[in-house]
C-alpha cells in the first residue's frame, strides 16, 4: 500500500475484502425478499432519519473535512451541506408526485378504455462511487436519489477523504435501515471487490481513467452505468464587456477557479477573453486575488482549501515550474502542508503545460483570441465536450440577439452552462446535472436523480372480454376474421 493508502487505513476502517460480497448479497436479498423499499413511507422515514442526523452533525461533517484537506468550514457549509439539506427536502416534497404512474394517450393500436401507463419502479441494487472533492454532496444527493425511487444502496466513498468517510459512514448506519444502505469503505482492492458483485445500476463520479475501468467492468454484466466525469471547462470572456461590467466578471472568474483550491469538477479551468479586454481583465483577476480573496497570500489564509494529497501537489507544482514567467500572481507551493497559492498564468499558448488535461487546482490560465471562429475550432479539437462552459458577455443574454454568444453555445457541446457567472447551476435542485462525450453520461439532481435510479415501465391494462375486436391479429388470416 502507498504511503496516502496508509495513512488513510489509520483514520477510516477499511471494509474486509471478504466481508464486501456478503454485505452485497444481504442487501440484495433484502430487495428481492422483504420488499421494505416499495413502500413509499417506508423511503420517506428514511429520507427523514438522514435529514435529522445531517441536521445535528453539520458541524462534525465540516470539521473532518477541515482536517482531510484544510478545507475551508464555510466553503463546506455553503457547498456541500445547504445545497443537498435543500434537496432532501425538495425530494421528500415531491416523492408522492413522482411516483404517479404518467398517462400515456391512447394511440389506434390500443381501445380506448384500455388504461396505458408509465410506471418508474426501482432498479433494485445501485452501486453509488464517489469521489473526494465534494465527498459529502456528490453522495449524498446520489444517496437520496437512489432511496427516493426505491433502491437499496451500496454505497463506496473516497478513501482520500478518511475522516470525512469515517463520519459518514456512522451517520449514514444511525440515519438508515442496514437493509437499505451497505458502506463499503477502502481504495483499489476493495472498490476492485465491490465491482465484482452484480447491481442493477453503477454511479461512478470522478476522473476519466477510472471512468473507463468501471464502464468495462459493467460492460461485462450489462449493468447500466451513470458516469460523472470531468473535463477543461472554459470561460469565454467576449469584446462587449464595460470596465465596471469586467471587475463583476473578474471577481465571478476568481471564484470559479479559486474555490475549493480549484478541486472543484466545474471549476473554470481556463479564460479563453477577447485580445481587446485581455489585459483589463487579467489586472482586475490580479486585484481580485491580491486585494479582495486573500490579502494573506500564504499557507496560513484560513478561506484557502488546500491540495488533497502529495502527487496532486506536485503535479500543480510541475505546472507552475514550467509557466514560470508567465505567472502574474501566485506560485507559491508548501508541500508540507499541501498548499498551493491561487495563480493566475498570462499569456497562455494551447501547447502550454495549462492546457494538456484537466487542472484540477488553483492555477488559471488566460488565453486571448482575436478571431472567435478560430479560438472555438481550437477548441473543438482539443477538448470536445467539456462538463461546463461559462460565457461573460455586457450584450443581450438573448441568443436571437447575440450572435456571438449563440455561436458558441451552439458549436461547444458541454454538459451544463451559464452565462454571467460560474458553477451556479449544480445547485439548481431540479435540474440536471450532468456531462456529455468525454465528461460523462446520463445526470441527475432532484427529479432527475429519481429518473436515474428508476426503470420507466410501459405499462399496459386489457380487457379479457374484447377478443372479438382483436380476432384479426390470430391466424387464419381469413377474409372472414380479417373484418370486425
Ligand atoms: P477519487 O480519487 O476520490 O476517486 C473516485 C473514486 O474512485 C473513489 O471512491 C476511489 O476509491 C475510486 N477508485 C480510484 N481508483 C480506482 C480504481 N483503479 N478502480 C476502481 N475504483 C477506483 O477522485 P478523483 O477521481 O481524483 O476526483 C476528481 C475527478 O473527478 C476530476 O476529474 C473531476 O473533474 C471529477 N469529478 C466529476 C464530477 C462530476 O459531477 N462530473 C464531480 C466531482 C469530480
Amino acid at each position: 500500500p502507498s504511503a496516502s493508502t496508509k495513512a488513510s487505513e489509520s483514520i477510516l476502517k477499511y471494509t474486509a475484502l471478504d466481508d464486501i460480497p456478503v454485505g452485497v448479497k444481504k442487501l440484495t436479498d433484502s430487495f428481492h425478499k422483504n420488499g421494505k423499499t416499495h413502500s413509499i413511507q417506508y423511503r420517506l422515514n428514511q429520507l427523514r432519519n438522514l435529514y435529522f442526523v445531517i441536521k445535528d452533525n453539520q458541524d462534525a461533517i465540516c470539521d473532518a473535512l477541515f482536517k482531510d484537506f484544510g478545507r475551508v468550514p464555510t466553503e463546506s457549509q455553503i457547498l456541500e451541506i445547504d445545497g443537498s439539506l435543500n434537496e432532501l427536502v425538495h425530494t421528500m416534497a415531491n416523492l408522492h408526485n413522482w411516483l404517479k404512474p404518467e398517462p400515456v394517450k391512447d394511440l389506434p393500436i390500443t381501445l380506448k378504455s384500455n388504461p396505458i401507463y408509465i410506471e418508474r419502479i426501482p432498479y433494485g441494487v445501485v452501486l453509488i462511487i464517489s469521489p473526494f472533492n465534494y465527498p459529502f454532496f456528490l453522495s449524498f444527493s446520489a444517496i437520496i436519489g437512489a432511496i427516493a425511487a426505491g433502491n437499496v444502496v451500496v454505497f463506496k466513498p473516497s478513501e482520500l477523504t478518511p475522516h470525512f468517510s469515517q463520519l459518514f459512514t456512522n451517520l449514514l448506519s444511525e440515519a438508515l435501515d442496514d437493509d437499505l444502505l451497505f458502506t463499503i469503505n477502502g481504495s483499489i482492492p476493495e472498490t476492485t471487490k465491490a465491482l465484482e458483485q452484480k447491481y442493477d445500476k453503477i454511479m461512478y463520479t470522478g476522473n476519466n481513467a477510472v471512468g473507463t475501468i468501471i464502464a468495462k467492468k459493467a460492460a461485462e454484466t450489462l449493468t447500466p452505468v451513470i458516469l460523472e466525469l470531468g473535463g477543461k471547462s472554459p470561460a469565454f470572456v467576449l469584446d462587449d464587456l464595460s470596465e465596471k461590467e469586467l471587475t463583476v466578471v473578474a471577481r465571478r472568474i476568481a471564484w470559479g477557479r479559486f474555490t475549493n483550491a480549484g478541486q472543484t469538477c466545474v471549476a473554470v479551468d481556463y479564460v479563453l477573453a477577447h485580445d481587446s479586454i485581455k489585459e483589463r481583465l487579467v489586472r482586475e483577476i490580479v486585484k481580485v486575488v491580491k486585494e479582495e480573496f486573500y490579502p494573506e497570500l500564504n499557507k496560513d489564509n484560513k478561506d484557502f482549501t488546500h491540495i488533497i494529497h502529495d502527487r496532486a501537489v506536485s503535479n500543480l507544482s510541475k505546472i507552475i515550474k514550467t509557466t514560470k514567467g508567465k505567472i502574474v500572481v501566485g506560485g507559491d507551493v508548501d508541500e508540507a502542508s499541501r498548499y498551493v497559492a491561487p495563480t493566475v498564468v498570462d499569456n497562455v499558448d494551447w501547447d502550454d503545460s495549462t492546457m494538456k488535461g484537466e487542472i484540477f487546482g488553483p492555477i488559471l490560465p488566460i488565453l486571448s483570441y482575436s478571431s472567435l471562429d478560430e479560438a472555438l475550432s481550437r477548441l473543438q479539437s482539443r477538448h470536445d465536450t467539456p462538463l461546463a462552459q461559462y460565457i461573460f458577455t455586457g450584450g443581450s443574454t438573448s441568443r436571437a440577439k447575440n450572435p456571438k454568444l449563440n455561436k458558441i453555445s451552439q458549436q461547444i457541446r458541454s454538459g451544463g452552462a451559464v452565462i454571467n457567472d460560474v458553477l451556479m447551476h449544480v445547485a439548481l435542485t431540479n435540474a440536471p446535472f450532468g456531462g456529455i462525450g468525454s465528461s460523462g453520461s446520463g445526470s441527475y439532481h432532484g427529479w432527475f436523480s429519481f429518473r436515474a435510479f428508476t426503470h420507466e415501465r410501459t405499462t399496459m391494462e386489457q380487457k379479457l372480454w374484447n377478443d372479438f375486436v382483436l380476432k384479426a391479429r390470430y391466424p387464419p388470416f381469413t377474409e372472414k376474421n380479417q373484418k370486425l
